[in-house]
């Protein structure tokens, strides 16, 4: 069977050590793990771990997890403020907890017990463009009560899909033919505070069977829970429809979406044969994703198929 790894392209600094670790063997946990790794630590990545965008609140509110395709065990947080390797929280509660899915202060009092790494994920320029933001947008009175303001209204206000999206997927077809995903994200630029995207939650923002295929989502998280467009598109596969045919019907459920924040989504997806496909619904850009199958050396990058919604 042909390993196989798909990431998008904020997973950059670390598709390469994923593609080494799944040339070399590894299983695709470790190899997943290992990459977004990379990327949560780069602050050139602005949508992911440290470098990535605060909430309403100027707050680094990171979401992340990671699926075992094989027995369907996963590890999610949500929310989770001041850890550095989101993924690796995610992957300790898959593997030393009876749950499948921390957030917020459970998340980080778990991460503080197994001594994950701690970090100040709010890099200046974040902080700088933040400050900005809430110079120009927030009234002198709700300054001055900050941060006990209502916010609804500043976070209908405040989505910013120019600097607002992003996330990094990882779907991998390993040497023992095993397929596993993981995700880690900032979420949206300015959101509500607790606010969690599709990316923890599971079936939504990744999902991943052995037997069939992985999906995982990047872009407007609302929509890929509403829909359960990971889940579905692997579901779709095992009701025996090719990887092309299941992406086609996960993208009409999106298109049945009516209301809510509808916006850019994009779709990876990988079967057990080998093959993927990568599909953006309502891209502004075009986008590219980067593939490495055995055999082709380095990875290399593709452009992203475009749907119009
Ligand atoms: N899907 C992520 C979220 O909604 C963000 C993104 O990938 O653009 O949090």
């Amino acid at each position: 069977m042909a390993r196989i790894l798909v990431t998008n392209s904020e997973g950059t600094p670390g598709v390469g050590e994923t593609a080494t670790m799944l040339a070399a063997g590894a299983g695709g946990l470790d190899a997943i793990e290992a990459g977004i790794r990379l990327v949560e630590a780069d602050t050139s990545i602005r949508t992911v771990g440290k470098g990535g965008w605060p909430n309403l609140l100027g707050e680094v509110e990171l979401d992340a997890a990671i699926i075992d395709g094989n027995t369907f065990r996963s590890g999610a947080v949500g929310a989770l403020k001041g850890y550095l390797h989101p993924i690796s929280v995610a992957r300790a509660v898959l593997e030393r907890l009876p749950h499948e899915m921390l957030v917020g202060e459970g998340a980080a009092r778990f991460a503080g017990e197994i001594g994950a790494e701690r970090a100040n994920n709010l890099i200046p320029d974040s902080e700088r463009v933040w400050r900005q933001w809430f110079e120009e947008n927030v009234s002198p009175a709700d300054q001055e009560k900050w941060p006990d303001v209502p916010l609804a209204q500043l976070c209908q206000q405040a989505i910013d899909p120019e600097k607002g999206m992003d996330t990094t997927v990882f779907l991998s077809l390993d040497g023992k033919g095993e397929i596993m995903a993981g995700v880690s994200t900032s979420g949206w630029a300015w959101k509500y505070p607790g606010r969690l995207g599709d990316s923890p939650i599971i079936g939504a923002g990744c999902y991943a069977d052995t037997k069939y295929g992985a999906a995982a989502c990047t872009g407007a998280g609302e929509m890929a829970i509403r829909a359960g467009t990971s889940r579905a598109i692997v579901l779709y596969m095992k009701m025996g429809l090719s990887l092309e045919r299941a992406v086609d019907e996960a993208i009409d459920d999106l298109l049945r979406l009516r209301g809510g924040l509808i916006q850019r989504i994009t779709l990876h997806s990988i079967d057990r044969d080998g093959r993927h496909r990568v599909v953006a619904v309502n891209a502004q850009d075009q986008l590219s994703y980067w593939l490495w199958r055995e055999g082709d050396g380095e990875p290399h990058a593709e452009p992203v198929e475009l749907v119009a919604l």
